[in-house]
Order: C-alpha cells, then structure tokens, then sequence
C-alpha cells in the first residue's frame, strides 16, 4: 500500500476515540459519524460527520471517504450498511452479523442452533406468555427488549406475576423475549479478533464485575481453573468462527454451576471487558481491531504484564464535567488513566476507566481502587 488509507468508524463514543487513537498511530486517517458535534472521537483527531447511527445521508457520505468502515455500537441501520458493501466499500465486521446481534432473540436463536450453550429463553408477546415463561423457567427469568438494550437497560429482574406487569409497562410495546436467570459464580468476557483469511487470536479470559447491571470492573486474567478458563477461550473462538466478517468480538460468559461455560451475549465491536489490553497486552484489541479490518497480520494477544485491573470511571454526578483528582490517581506510576472528554457528566455515564497493572492480582486490585478513590467527575 501506498499510504494506509482512511477508517470509517460508525460511532465516535469512547470506543470511537480508542479505535481512533489505535488507527492513527498505524498512519490511518480517521473519519467517524456521529450526532454528538465535537465527539470523544473527533478531540483525539478523527474528522467527523455530524449525523445519528442511521442517518443514511451520513452514511453514504462515510462510505465515498472511506476504504474500510466499522463500528462502535451494534444500533445500526443494517441495510444501509449492505447497500455500503454492494457500493464497494468493505464493512466490518459484516452487516449480516451486525444484524444478528443487534436483535439478542435472534442472536440467541442462532447461537443454540449452532449448538453453542445459552441459557433456556422464549419469545413473548403479552402478559400471558410472560407467565407462562416464568413458570417455565422455575420463577426466576428476565425479561429483555430484543433490540436497542445496553448496560443492563432493556432488562427486568422478574421473580413475580406482578413484576411482569411492571415491567410490560416500562418496556411498552417494544419487541420482548424471556430468559432464564442463571445462577452465576463469575461473569467472564473473551476478546477474539478474526481476520479476513480465517485467521484468530483470543486474548486472556477477564472477569467482569457489574453493579447495577454496568460493568464496573474487570479483572485479568480471570482466576479461574486452568481448564475452566479453557472452555472459555474454546466457546468464545467458537463463537467468533461462527460469525461472519472480521475485526475484534467481546465474547460475554457466564461461569454456571458446575463449571459450566453459557454465552450471554455478543458485542460485533471492540467491547469495555478488553479495555485492560491497552496497557496490559503486546497488542490492544484497538489496534487489533484496525488490523483486522484493514487486512493487516493480527498481533500477538499476550499479556506483558502479570495482572491488570480495569476500573471505570462512571459519572457521580448530573451536571457539567468537572474532573478532580487527576494528580493524585496517577501519583502510582503503574496507573493509567484514560478520560473520554465527555461533557456533561451524568449519573453512570462512562466518563473514563483507569487500568492498573501489578505483579499479582490483588496488587492491581488495591493500586487501581486506590486511583479510582482519588478520582472525581
Ligand atoms: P446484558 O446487558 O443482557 O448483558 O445484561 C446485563 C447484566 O445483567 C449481565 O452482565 C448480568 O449481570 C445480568 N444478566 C443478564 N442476563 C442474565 C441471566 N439470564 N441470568 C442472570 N443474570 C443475567
């Protein structure tokens, strides 16, 4: 290649910035499109069309600049992406596995078809087959809007007649389906990056920590039974052969009773679970994922260091950003932090995330809460 050309990214959040900074460093330019004028994306360099995830103009207008498109979110408007492919300009990861995920009742149709493990779920359409799917599913399931979900919202905890009807109000009208609870030990994420020749390379099984349903933490490499956090990797690889295009996939698990492996759901994108790769492996899913979209070898996933922890920064606060105690978080030289420029700051808005590295788990575990205390947005 002459020069490496230019990204297209669908999306300049946080991830957007990332993938930006990533792709820069390789000498690609970086167009991205999104609503937000001034975006966490267009501050590190990226230019920017203003226009929603589909706004189809906007779109089009990508794919004339760019030779490779990808994207930050899964809420997009999937067809505009394949009339993007038949025009010519490459989409990845493909469009058809963009559309799989975006509805997780489909998603979860196709992953037990492929005979890979999910927990036992059922379409619902009214009150009626939503207590009939509680009785299935022993008095404990979830109700889960099929599409639009994120960070836990489009979810409902339903362990009662009456928390069906409180939740079919909240979730009025918009398409459902039922999925049993499962009783968890740990929540894990695989990071896996495919390329275009079939080729792939997982990175080390985290644990992921939620609280309110917004991951919170991460923790690498999982503790974990070596064989337990084989199983991992193989259905998380799994998966990601089982879907179409390349790039980097954030593959959810939980970690059932007796040992058991069960997806719980899919990212097609760069996912908050390997943001920890920045700092802790030879190659971070950002890059990896620049790489794998624009045909480049795959890198090495290996951690360079023994442990890390990702903590993010959730906003404490409604108002205009103000961030506090930046000297003091990064007073441990083993810390970086990584603010998205957001403004403004929001109750649980991801503002930023911090990682800590250390030669044990608990090192990292102490050095990151430590920074993250310091810290305030
Ligand atoms: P989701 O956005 O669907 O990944 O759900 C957010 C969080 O809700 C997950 O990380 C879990 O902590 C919890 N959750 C989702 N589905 C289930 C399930 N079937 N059983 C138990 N917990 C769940």
């Amino acid at each position: 290649m002459n020069q490496p050309g230019t990204i297209g990214i669908i999306g300049g959040g946080q991830l957007g910035r990332m993938l930006t900074q990533a792709a820069t460093s390789l000498g690609f330019q970086v167009v991205v499109v999104d609503p937000n004028e001034n975006c966490a994306a267009a501050q590190v360099g990226a230019k920017q069309i203003v226009g929603g995830w589909d706004d189809q103009a906007a779109l089009h207008e990508l794919s004339q600049i760019a030779d490779y498109i990808t994207v930050e979110t899964e809420h997009i408007d999937s067809l505009t992406l394949d009339e993007i492919v038949a025009s010519g300009t490459p989409v990845n990861p493909a469009p058809q596995t963009i559309r799989l995920i975006q509805d997780k009742l489909i998603q979860k149709q196709a992953l037990k078809a492929a005979g890979l493990p999910v927990a036992d779920f059922v379409e619902v359409n009214d009150e009626t087959s939503a207590r009939q799917a509680l009785k299935t599913f022993g008095g404990k399931m979830l109700l889960k809007t099929r599409t639009g979900g994120y960070d836990g919202r489009g979810n409902a905890l339903i362990a009662s007649p009456d928390d069906i009807t409180s939740a079919l109000k909240n979730f009025d009208g918009h398409p459902l389906y039922a999925e049993q609870f499962v009783v968890f030990t740990k929540e894990l994420a695989v990071m896996v990056a495919c390329s275009d020749d079939g080729a792939t390379a997982s990175y080390p099984v985290t644990e992921t920590i939620h609280e309110r349903s917004i991951c919170i933490q991460t923790m690498t490499p999982a503790a974990l039974d070596p064989s337990v956090a084989e199983q991992a990797e193989r259905t998380a690889l799994a998966v990601a052969n089982f879907l179409d295009g390349a790039g980097v996939f954030g593959i959810e698990l939980f970690l059932a009773q007796d040992n058991q492996i069960i997806i719980n759901e899919i990212a097609p994108r760069v996912h908050n679970s390997g943001h920890y790769t920045i700092e802790a492996c030879r190659v971070s899913q950002f890059e990896q994922h620049i790489r794998a979209i624009a045909g480049l070898p795959l890198g090495v996933t290996d951690m360079v260091v023994p442990a890390a922890c990702m903590v993010n920064i959730l906003g404490e606060r409604d108002g205009p950003t103000q961030i506090t105690g930046l000297d003091a978080a990064l007073q441990h030289p083993n810390v970086s932090v990584h603010l998205y420029g957001k403004s403004p700051t929001k109750i649980d808005r991801k503002m930023g995330h911090l990682t800590a590295t250390g030669s044990t788990a608990e090192q990292a575990h102490e050095r990151a809460l430590l920074a993250r205390k310091s810290l305030s947005v």
